[in-house]
């Protein structure tokens, strides 16, 4: 059976409690990390953990441990759940408190809970051959994308509408514009040029869009950072999505119109390879 972390306890998964007043339950007030695992090591952990920080203090939540018993913490379970490629879960939440709307005035003992999910073949190059097909739909979360709280039922209902529409993901739309993948940052090439959304309070700062900008910079790709349509992605010669579990992953369909003629793209092709390799070499 699965082991997972919950304040400070490793446990069997069928004897771990949270209590049913604690606000992540009541209120969403929470907040999460994905971190993956490959060959047994975490990718990018200090990424993972920087945002945390920023994701805690943007809601005055403290911060239940620091970044080295965090990192400790990620370790043990791996270990102690065997876990070669897969995932680590991480959820931090105002803790428990008699439901008011207000913060608990005396503050609350956060709560911590980690767990792993195993997903051997995580960055298995068949994984990628095929693509995505995603479709578009309105934007309708919150305004603090940026803060990575467990808010996730608008992200999941848009799963459920791309299901239900045959495909694999769905891309949100604001004010004409695509903000991101359900759960992941989106892009486009047209020519030589990567064009992805910039950073600000209406999308999630990716820790693999950082990683990936990054790497493209290095190897003189050229990138814009600003916002584009659907119209612009149907007519663009690539596609793709990046995310912690999904790494770089193409996208060959938007809204039924095939992307650079319904293949993944070179360029895409090329962004995953240096990622993974460079994310495997620092793992840790
Ligand atoms: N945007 C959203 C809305 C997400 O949920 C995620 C994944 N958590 C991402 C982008 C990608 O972020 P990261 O690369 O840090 O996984």
């Amino acid at each position: 059976m699965r082991i997972v972390y919950v304040n400070g306890d490793y446990v069997p998964e069928d004897q771990a409690r949270v209590s049913v007043f604690d606000r992540g339950f009541l209120f969403a007030d929470g907040v999460y990390e994905v971190t993956s695992v490959l060959g047994g090591k975490l990718i990018d952990f200090a990424g993972h953990a920087a945002r945390l920080k920023r994701s805690l203090g943007e809601l005055a939540m403290a911060e239940p441990v620091g970044e080295e018993e965090l990192l400790a913490i990620h370790r043990e379970l791996v270990a102690r759940n065997g876990i070669e490629d897969g995932l680590v879960y991480l959820q931090v939440t105002r803790g428990a408190a008699d439901r008011d709307f207000l913060y608990p005035e005396a503050g609350t003992t956060p709560t911590l809970v980690l767990f792993t999910q195993s997903k051997p073949g995580l960055a298995d190059p068949a994984r990628a051959a095929k693509g995505l097909s995603v479709i578009s739909i309105p934007d309708r979360r919150w305004g603090r994308r940026d803060i990575k709280t467990v808010q996730l039922l608008y992200p999941s209902m848009g799963k459920m509408m791309a299901k239900a529409a045959g495909a694999d993901d769905a891309w949100m739309v604001e004010d004409g514009a695509v903000t991101e993948g359900t759960s992941n940052n989106a892009y486009i090439v047209k020519g030589d040029t990567i064009v992805t959304r910039q950073l600000g309070e209406e999308i999630l700062h990716g820790i693999t869009r950082a990683a990936v900008l990054r790497l493209a910079a290095e190897a003189q790709m050229k990138v814009e950072e600003r916002p584009f349509t659907i119209e612009e992605a149907q007519g663009a010669d690539e596609a793709f999505v990046t995310s912690a579990s999904a790494f770089v992953m193409p996208v060959v369909e938007i809204d039924g119109a095939p992307i650079g003629g319904g293949r993944p793209g070179r360029v895409a092709a090329r962004l995953r390879e240096i990622y993974l390799d460079e994310s495997r070499a620092k793992a840790v």
